[in-house]
């Protein structure tokens, strides 16, 4: 078809600096076809204009459900200039587009009023607009796509100066902006679906079945509102027994069950993590307790034996009770019984698992009277390569942290000690999995399995190796002879025992109310630890691995780390201080393992 015009289509709902760009591209000699409310506009402010119905030869229908979706004008935008397809055009009589003009029916704007039903949020899906988009950007080789208002000023001013020609560029960033804008309105359009097809039954509160999206009653705060969780593809990983997490707990759930995975995977026994604000308070496997670690665990008094299950949590919730209280655990297997009973006389907030055995699920299910939350989450889920987050509006995009530790990862001893027995490689593993969930800066102590000592969200690498040091220290004064044999009146809660023992391993000198509280809790008052006696204690304290989830930008860190019975170390290389660390390992005959590994985590 000989065609002596550029054609422009334009079809906008918001109709802003419209007439200006009509007017500027009608004085340039450009043919102008309009939908229907958009012809009407520039006919009224006195421009020719086409219909496009005149040139589809097909009348709008179904009250504008179909305005421009036709052949001729699709056609006339998707060909490029290639015979064949110039050959289709002549056949068919159409004539090619090289302007498209559209913005779309306000979706966001729409559900956004009160009161709006699903039929009026269904009539705001814009369809034609979105094709003319999309077609004019897939075709921006040729055709020029102005989605935005704000560009036609621009638009007409390089239209004038290039006599037609607007260069690749332009039309380039014009179709990215095209592209943008449809995918921005397709996510508003399966948001809003998502919101309300895709809840599990009984939404927030019972999502017993497999849901894609769970409504939350607030994000990390109470007036942050609304959030939800939720996935674009398939459904979430977990389902929710009992309770309704917060967003909190999510965070919590989602980091501990991939720290538990790992372990068990790595290590070859069952894992368990006791998670408060989003890093382990304590992490650990499932190695069989010895007496004076069931006492320090707390868990001395229970009559049947621990599973490895039990056990792994015992010593992960153990660790460090202060921290520990109000937690949020996960199992790697799936909860029995014995597990249960520990976690239904703890104060926590909630579990995750792969599974629970029935008789796990009725006591879990009787805890904080049915609103205490279990989440059963899919062993084989498997999370996507690429993670997205928003922080003040700007989105970051990552691979996930997928890097492996095992045994492999402390092959380079870059100490004169060379032996790393396997108990110290699997303390290793312990600690720097750890951190691999742990909020950075941080350092953690392992020992027989278990995170002893862990240090979270420092800025300075040392006050982390102090942190994790000063509770790997507490940990061990706990095992002192004195400690466990406190002389305790009977009915003094579990809570109230741990912090006064924490009171006493710490020295703290007390006073008055708090002095008073303190000795009541004992049949006769217990005399505080020498210094005679601390130390004597601390000299038995050896054997400790300890990871860093970066370099040691100094040695006071290794020298720190030795005081906390330090003998194994584990860190990446890249200081310039790596030389003096080293020494520093070897004057205390440290065995110092360089990782391949940053392990940072925010
Ligand atoms: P007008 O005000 O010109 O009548 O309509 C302009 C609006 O209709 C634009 O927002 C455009 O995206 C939309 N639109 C254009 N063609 C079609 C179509 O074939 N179907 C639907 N549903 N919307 C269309």
């Amino acid at each position: 078809l000989e065609c002596p015009y550029v054609n422009a289509l334009l079809s906008v709902y918001d109709k802003a600096n419209l007439i200006d760009l009509a007017t500027a591209l009608s004085q340039s000699g450009v043919r102008l076809l309009a939908s229907g409310g958009t012809a009407k506009k520039i006919r009224d402010a006195g421009l020719t204009v086409e219909d496009v119905a005149d040139i589809t030869k097909a009348p709008e229908m179904l009250g504008g459900r179909v305005k421009t979706l036709h052949p001729v004008v699709h056609g006339g935008i998707l060909a490029r200039d290639i015979p064949s397809d110039q050959q289709d055009l002549t056949a068919q009589s159409i004539a090619p587009i090289s302007i498209v003009v559209c913005n779309l029916y306000p979706f966001t704007s729409t559900i956004a009023r009160p009161g709006c039903t699903l039929a009026d949020a269904v009539e705001e899906i814009d369809i034609g607009g979105v094709t003319l988009l999309r077609a004019a950007a897939k075709n921006h080789e040729r055709v020029s796509v102005l989605s935005d208002p704000a560009d036609y000023a621009d638009f007409a001013k390089a239209w004038a100066e290039g006599h037609g020609d607007v260069g690749a560029a332009l039309r380039s960033r014009l179709a990215l902006k095209a592209f943008e804008m449809t995918a921005k309105y397709d996510a508003a359009i399966s948001g809003y679906f998502r919101e309300q097809y895709a809840d599990a039954a009984g939404g927030e509160r019972a999502a017993t079945g497999p849901a894609q999206r769970l409504a939350l009653r607030y994000g990390a705060n109470p007036h942050q509102k609304p959030a939800q969780a939720f996935v674009t593809e398939g459904e979430l990983p977990f389902k929710v027994l009992f309770g309704a997490p917060g967003y909190i707990n999510l965070l919590d759930a989602l980091n501990s069950y991939a720290l538990v995975k790992e372990l068990q995977e790595a290590l070859g026994l069952p894992a368990a993590a006791s998670f408060k604000h989003v890093s382990p308070a304590g992490a650990a496997i499932g190695l069989e307790l010895n007496n004076a670690e069931a006492k320090v665990y707390g868990v001395d008094d229970l009559k049947e034996p621990l599973t490895p299950l039990a056990a792994a949590y015992a010593r992960a919730r153990g660790a460090d009770r202060m921290s520990s209280y109000g937690d949020f655990i996960a199992l790697s297997a799936p909860c029995d019984l014995a597990t249960a009973r520990i976690i239904s006389r703890e104060v926590s907030d909630g579990v995750v698992a792969p599974g629970y055995l029935p008789e796990a699920l009725e006591v879990l299910g009787k805890k904080k009277g049915g609103k205490y939350c279990v989440l059963q989450i899919d062993p084989n889920y498997v999370p996507g390569e690429v993670e997205t987050r928003q922080v003040y509006g700007v989105s970051l995009q990552q691979r996930r942290n997928d890097a492996k530790i095992d045994a492999k990862s402390f092959d380079n001893i870059v100490s004169k000690s060379k032996d790393l027995p396997q108990a110290a490689i699997t303390d290793l593993i312990v600690a720097t999995l750890a951190l691999k969930y742990t909020q950075s800066n941080s350092v953690a102590y392992a020992y027989r399995g278990s995170i002893i000592g862990l240090g979270a969200g420092q800025q300075s690498r040392i006050h982390c190796t102090r942190l994790a040091g000063s509770k790997a220290d507490n940990w061990w004064l706990r095992h002192h002879p004195r400690v466990l044999a406190l002389p305790f009146k009977k009915g003094v809660k579990r809570a109230d025992k741990a912090n006064a023992i924490d009171l006493f391993v710490g020295g703290e000198v007390l006073e008055g109310g708090e002095k008073a509280q303190w000795e009541g809790l004992f049949e006769s008052i217990p005399p505080p630890l020498s210094a005679q006696e601390r130390a004597d204690h601390a000299g038995q304290f050896d054997g400790v691995a300890c990871s860093s989830d970066a370099f040691f930008p100094f040695s006071d860190n290794v020298h720190r780390a030795k005081k906390s019975g330090v003998r194994y170390l584990a860190a990446p290389s890249g200081s310039v201080m790596d030389e003096e660390c080293i020494k520093a390992a070897d004057e205390h005959r440290i065995v110092f393992a360089h990782t391949p590994l940053r392990l940072f985590h925010h």
